[in-house]
């Protein structure tokens, strides 16, 4: 499988430099050529099979040769092997046709640890055959920097620095970021919201004297791979309330656009996917996009649910891509004038797409309070506030197809929401227990490309 750069101009790569790489030296983000279709008959035998074994199976046609069946298959069983539930993405029925999908029992309790502990397994393995050493920066708006930190901790081959937004993160999120001991994993606080941090990234990405010095790689959503594992709980989920035999509707907590990327690429695998809703907090650029077809940057509004406090959506340029028959130019077009002018209009057959594949919904953070409230009177069931963002426009959207609403973190990591709305502290899982004990260990940094190389130049083993 080959992969190109939704910008069109960046050299075509393999999975595995396309993993390695990151985003593409064009400033696009890599995709894979073509979506390959899965028969009815593979996607029916899913239903007696592991997890591992579906992520196989869905997997594979996307690495081509980067690993043999035999490494690949201890890769994945590796990557999943700290999840602390046996089917690793259970399900529960919140009522007769909704279903919370919780993607949250890997070790730091967000989803991010599907894909996050899949890649690092990925890079040891690559990285160790190819007798490499990479700098991975990441930015993070609270749960991929600790999935990072936690994948790719004491591993020889990895140097990983994360920015994430100074005191906007939950005070969970950030002990899990300073608090790991092993030396090659960094925390970097940065002054300025997510989208600071995501556009400091993305411009030591387009330093390439910087960028080719230290070995720059990514993991943030624009990897491929990220997305990648992400399409596997799609499949599992769908095919275990009756797929492809019935459609199914998703209800996905989005920010970065990333998890429901993931969906649709699994609908553009053949699986029979309904609806795809996307549901955002009051940071809601992706829901106005799909409500009036322009896609217009405001102010990040700080909410309860800090994970989804976005407005540069990087993933949804995935989506323009294939919006606009996959033309590169048309794409760099739209994204010059969002950095320029912050903002441009889809054409009418572009947002007729766009309005084709997805719904989406929004939910303030009185009606996230409301809905926490509800499911724990009602049923005793704890929801974290981007979980329960999706459950509240699922309840809006409620059609005949059975609906999955995607539950993206543990209610632990957001302690204080979680305790305003049903005045319930959630207990940490045993092996984060002392969490709040543990020494603290952090860089502060100033909104600046300049001084943040040098910090990342010094840092490096
Ligand atoms: C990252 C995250 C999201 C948003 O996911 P995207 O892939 O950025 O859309 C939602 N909920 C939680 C808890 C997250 O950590």
């Amino acid at each position: 499988m080959k992969y190109v750069s939704t910008r069109g101009k960046a050299p075509d790569l393999n999975f595995e430099e396309a993993m390695l790489t990151g985003l593409a030296r064009d400033g696009g983000l890599y995709v894979p050529e073509e979506y390959p279709l899965l028969s009815v008959q593979q996607i029916s035998s899913f239903s007696t099979k592991s997890y591992e074994e579906v992520a196989f199976e869905i997997m594979k046609p996307f690495i081509g040769d980067t690993f043999s069946d035999d490494e690949f298959k201890r890769i994945i069983k590796t990557a999943y092997s700290g999840f602390s539930h046996r089917a690793k993405c259970p399900m529960v029925q919140l009522s007769e046709n909704h279903f919370l999908l919780e993607l949250f029992h890997g070790p730091t309790l967000a989803f991010k640890d599907v894909a996050m502990q899949l890649i690092g397994q990925m890079f040891e393995a690559a990285l160790k055959r190819r007798g490499e050493k990479v700098t991975i920066v990441g930015a993070t708006s609270g749960d991929t920097g600790s999935a990072a930190m936690e994948a790719f901790k004491g591993l020889d081959s990895v140097d990983l620095f994360i920015m994430y937004p100074h005191g906007r993160v939950s005070e969970v999120q950030r002990r899990q970021m300073t608090t790991p001991q092993e030396t090659n994993v960094h925390a970097l606080a940065v002054d300025g919201d997510f989208d600071t941090c995501q556009a400091l990234l993305k411009d030591m990405f387009n330093d390439f004297d910087f960028r080719d010095e230290v070995r720059l790689a990514g993991v943030n959503s624009i990897n491929w791979a990220r997305v990648l594992a992400q399409v596997v709980y799609y499949f599992t989920s769908a095919v275990a309330i009756g797929a492809p035999n019935r459609k199914v509707s998703f209800s996905v907590p989005t920010g970065n656009f990333g998890d429901i990327f993931a969906g649709y690429v699994a609908k553009k695998m053949g699986l029979p996917i309904d609806r795809l809703i996307i549901a955002t907090n009051q940071n809601d650029i992706l829901h106005r996009t799909v409500k009036t077809g322009n896609h217009t940057k405001s102010e990040v509004k700080p909410s309860i649910s800090p994970s989804m406090d976005i407005q540069v959506s990087s993933n949804f340029e995935r989506l323009i891509f294939d919006l606009y028959q996959r033309d590169g130019s048309k794409v760099t077009e739209l994204f010059d004038a969002l950095k320029n002018d912050g903002t441009f209009t889809l054409s009418n057959e572009a947002n007729n797409q766009l309005i084709n594949e997805f719904d989406s919904g929004c939910c303030s953070d009185i009606e996230t309070i409301q809905a926490i409230k509800k499911y724990h009177r009602s049923m005793g069931e704890i929801l974290c506030p981007h979980s329960a963002i999706g459950v509240s426009v699922s309840e809006d959207q409620m059609g005949k197809s059975p609906m999955i609403t995607l539950a993206t973190a543990h209610p632990a990591k957001f302690p204080d929401a979680v305790q305003k709305a049903c005045g319930v502290i959630p207990d940490l899982p045993s092996h984060m227990a002392d969490l709040y004990d543990r020494d603290e260990r952090m860089t502060r940094v100033p909104g600046d490309l300049n001084a943040l190389e040098a910090i990342i130049r010094k840092g490096i083993k």
